[in-house]
């Protein structure tokens, strides 16, 4: 009888949007956008179970556990990629412990979807090529390719165009995810794409590796376009962005389609302070310390 493999354990990291800008409308429904995207250290864990049936449990009552967890739709796709291959029908059972925020720009779900299809085929004694992985991972959301690698990326398109490159932040990110749920369709609803200008594409890579030296090229060019849209309808979100510029930030942005909202620190003690009158509210934040790496 064969052994039942040992369990296998991953972090699945968030990504906050270092610019955001949405160009274009495509004929498909989704809309072409221009972003870096780049990890923080505030990651989901998860463990996976050798198991006869597909399973999934989150900590977390607002994610769903069982079937509609985007996780289990992972492994259902690699598992049906595997039998296409080798015919072989194995299960799992997949542990989520949740602190990634929920439906909060951070990509959670995304980024939880990529670690199992990252991490599961070893678990099941099998590899698959990387463009198999990455068409996959496309299948199961915009966002998921991206955390199929490390680095940060440049992302285009779908934002599956994705050109990974080494990007070192000499700050501390303070994150904040303030209690208000932003729907993402909501969020594109209102939105009037524009076509791209110069710094929207290649450029924006540059200007965030010129932006590290000095931030204030980052508050000039690094636009998020749902900023104005989300701060109208919660202005609760525009004051966060606000109470971290008045308390020291050199740049900070919304993430995403929100709610959270990142700034740039000197070091960890300034966003520390930063972050003390936004937990007096009762609003979750997070401190990636300077130069983190996944
Ligand atoms: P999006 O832009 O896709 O909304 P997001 O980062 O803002 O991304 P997520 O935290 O990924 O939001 O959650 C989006 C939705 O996916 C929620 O409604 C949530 O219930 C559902 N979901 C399914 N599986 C997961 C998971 N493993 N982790 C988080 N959310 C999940």
């Amino acid at each position: 009888m064969a052994s039942i493999p040992p369990p296998i354990s991953c972090r699945a990291y968030a990504k906050i949007n270092l610019g955001l800008r949405v160009t274009g409308e495509r004929t498909d429904g989704y809309h072409e956008i221009c972003t870096v995207f780049h990890r923080i250290e505030l990651f989901d864990d998860i463990v996976l179970h050798a198991s006869d049936a597909i399973t999934v449990h989150t900590t977390d009552p607002a994610v769903p556990s069982g079937e509609a967890n985007i996780c289990h739709a992972a492994a259902l796709m690699l598992r049906e990629r595997l039998d296409l291959k080798t015919g072989v029908r194995p299960g799992v059972h997949i542990e989520i412990t949740k602190r990634i925020p929920v439906s909060a720009g951070l990509g959670g779900g995304s980024a939880d979807a990529a670690a199992v299809l990252r991490s599961l085929p070893a678990l099941w004694g099998k590899s698959l090529p990387e463009d198999d992985l990455r068409a996959l991972a496309l299948g199961l959301g915009s966002d998921v390719p991206y955390f199929m690698g490390d680095d940060s990326a440049l992302g285009k398109g779908r934002g599956e165009i994705l050109e990974y490159f080494r990007l070192d932040v000499p700050f501390a990110i303070l994150l904040c995810t303030p209690p208000v749920q932003v729907s993402t369709q909501w969020a594109y609803s209102r939105i009037v794409p524009r076509p791209p200008e110069r710094l929207d594409q290649e450029d924006l890579r540059s200007v965030l590796l010129r932006g590290i030296s000095d931030p204030l090229l980052l508050c000039e060019h690094l636009v998020n376009d749902f900023e104005s849209p989300v701060f109208l309808e919660h202005p609760l979100v525009r004051s966060v962005k606000e109470s971290m510029m008045r308390d020291g930030a050199l740049f900070a942005s919304m993430s995403g389609s929100g709610s959270s909202v990142y700034g740039f620190f000197h070091d960890t003690d300034a966003a520390r302070r930063a972050a003390a009158p936004l937990e007096s509210l009762n609003y979750r934040t997070f401190i990636t310390p300077p130069h983190f790496r996944v």
